[in-house]
């Protein structure tokens, strides 16, 4: 039998509903149940993607420190702007 805990969003004061595997998932993880309903928590999660989107790093063509949206350490060759429209002409 599935059983359903409803829960008022923190953000947005809808309820939501959290279902048994949900909040099982929560106390297995020692977590408290969640205050914001998926939609504000993907909004959340978002939010702080794009806060982190950006790193300093340097290009790998001419070394020129910048920031980009990869790490340092990411697989991809990173270039600056100068050096990215030099090399896709
Ligand atoms: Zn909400
Ligand atoms: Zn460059």
């Amino acid at each position: 039998m599935n059983t359903q805990t409803v829960l008022k969003c923190m953000d947005c004061s809808k309820d939501f509903l959290v279902i048994d595997q949900e909040a099982k998932f929560y106390a297995d993880k020692g977590l408290p149940n969640p205050d914001q309903c998926p939609a504000c928590r993907h909004k959340i999660r978002m939010a702080l993607r794009n806060e982190r989107a950006l790193y300093k790093r340097t290009c790998d063509c001419c070394n020129e420190s910048m920031l980009a949206t990869y790490p340092e350490d990411a697989p991809y060759k990173v270039y600056c702007q100068k050096c990215f429209w030099e090399n896709v002409g």
